[in-house]
């Protein structure tokens, strides 16, 4: 029997996390403070990270050590399975290799707690004794949840309200591990008060929760907030992926012609690819990096790269980004972890030099693709990762017509057994479809922040 699986003995869980920042072809650009235009300096985000993290957001040092007590929670999951996926590629007689890193297997079903884990230890490290966010579906509420646990921090979860009563099991998932979760907006702040005045019933939105979850955080002295992708530290903690995935492709005695990830807020992608990326960037290799986003909220393949908000209300620094305006409001496609207007400030960057390949996929595609590798492989892939596995087809396919053989490396971000109801649609083709509304981004774009040329350029 061919080998399918590769694993790697607990002991070789990376010790480091590696930071792309130090190898990029061009500086980031800094993130801005929305009032001055000034470069955000650390201590101005002190009332809501620990200062660990704000240096590790700064960082431009290669490799940053994964403390011993991360790796010790890491080790309940971690390294996670690499599989050759022989049976799709038969099903879809191809003689591409199709390979896919398996981040299902962590406690709560994503690579999310890869991140929460980490934020949690340096929380604790610095005296904080509560932790805040927010939460669309719960997939980052759940992995918050279970990391605050790990390190016995409280944990308030603001849900989304319409998530909170349609989607009961994640938040029964998120209690289970003791967090307090909130249906947003709540009347224990401000920013719920004042949204609840206007309307009573408002359904809630990510935007909203993040004010309410933020509020929280800098009105107490024993808490903190934590977000779960777009930021440097969060895409620096989840590379322990790939450098565990570059490891098993060795052992497979392979190397990826392509490298592929869907991307919400980019954290995942980056984690698979950033350690193959350092690779091509340094001439080594030619791998080509494919990001994967829903065609519903486009924004690497129809947003602009610029300076705009990272929450929709406006509280946060300006970071350079694609973008589709930080008030634009994506449809209700059921990869409800892709529905974020921005992006990654360096996965942007990436796309902008044209080192990263960006690809848009229907929510129908994404399923028809995902029940094939649940038909073949046996796991039923997360919405959001049924993205990456749709390109992975595309492109196995493609190397069939070309009759290639062609290495692809995807990342398979979680398993989607909380997300049955949205394969009961696609099953009984009651799926909504997911028009694109170019009016809709447009009036986004419209209510960009002024930037001038001159800070653009810093
Ligand atoms: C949250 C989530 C994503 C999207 O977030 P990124 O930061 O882009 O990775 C993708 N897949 C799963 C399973 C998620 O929970």
């Amino acid at each position: 029997m061919a080998s399918f699986k590769f694993v790697l003995p607990e002991e070789r869980i990376p010790k480091d996390w590696y930071n792309l920042v130090a190898d990029l072809p061009k500086p980031l650009p800094p993130a801005l403070n929305p009032k001055t235009l000034a470069p955000v300096q650390p201590d101005e985000l002190e009332p809501l990270f620990p200062r660990a993290l704000l240096a590790q957001e700064g960082t431009r040092d290669r490799w940053v050590p994964i403390p011993e007590p991360v790796r010790a929670v890491y080790a309940l999951w971690r390294p996670t399975p690499l599989y050759r996926a022989h049976r799709l590629e038969r099903a879809l007689d191809t003689p591409a290799h199709l390979y896919y890193k398996y981040e299902g297997t962590s406690p709560t079903g994503s690579h999310k707690p890869n991140t929460a884990v980490a934020q949690a230890f340096y929380n604790r490290e610095e005296g904080v004794r509560r932790l805040t966010t927010e939460t669309g579906a719960g997939q980052w509420g759940s992995a918050l949840a279970f990391a605050c646990r790990m390190f016995g921090l409280a944990c308030k979860v603001y849900m989304v309200r319409v998530s909170y009563e349609q989607k009961p099991y994640r938040r029964v998932l998120m209690e289970t591990y003791g967090a307090e979760v909130v249906p947003s907006p709540s009347a224990h702040t401000q920013a719920g008060r004042r949204v609840l005045a206007e309307d009573p019933q408002s359904p809630g939105s990510l935007g909203i929760a993040i004010s309410e979850a933020v509020e929280d955080a800098a009105s107490r002295e024993d808490t903190k907030y934590a977000l779960g992708s777009v930021l440097n530290h969060v895409l620096l903690h989840q590379t322990v992926i790939g450098e565990e995935a570059r490891l098993q492709m060795e052992l497979a005695g392979e190397e990826p012609d392509v490298v592929i990830g869907c991307v919400g807020g980019g954290s995942n992608f980056a984690g698979l690819a950033f350690p193959f990326l350092r690779d091509r960037l340094a001439g080594r290799a030619r791998t080509r990096f494919v990001a994967v986003e829903p065609t519903a909220c486009p924004s690497l393949t129809r947003g602009v790269y610029t300076y705009d908000f990272g929450d929709t209300v406006g509280l946060t620094p300006l970071l350079k980004m694609h973008t589709l305006g930080h008030s634009f409001v994506p449809p209700k496609v059921h990869a409800g972890g892709l529905r974020y207007h921005g992006m990654a400030p360096t996965v942007s960057l990436l796309v902008a030099e044209g080192i990263v390949e960006a690809r848009a996929v229907r929510q129908a595609d994404a399923f028809a693709g995902a029940v094939l590798f649940a038909q073949t492989e046996g796991i039923v892939p997360a919405p959001e990762a049924a993205h990456a596995v749709a390109v992975a087809i595309a492109e196995a396919l493609r190397a069939r017509e070309e009759g290639q053989k062609r290495v692809i490396l995807f990342n398979l971000s979680g398993h989607g057994y909380f997300d049955l109801q949205a394969y009961q649609e696609y099953l009984a083709g009651t799926l909504a479809s997911d028009s694109f509304a170019p009016e809709a981004v447009e009036a986004s774009l419209a209510q960009l922040p002024r930037v001038s040329a001159v800070s653009e350029g810093i």
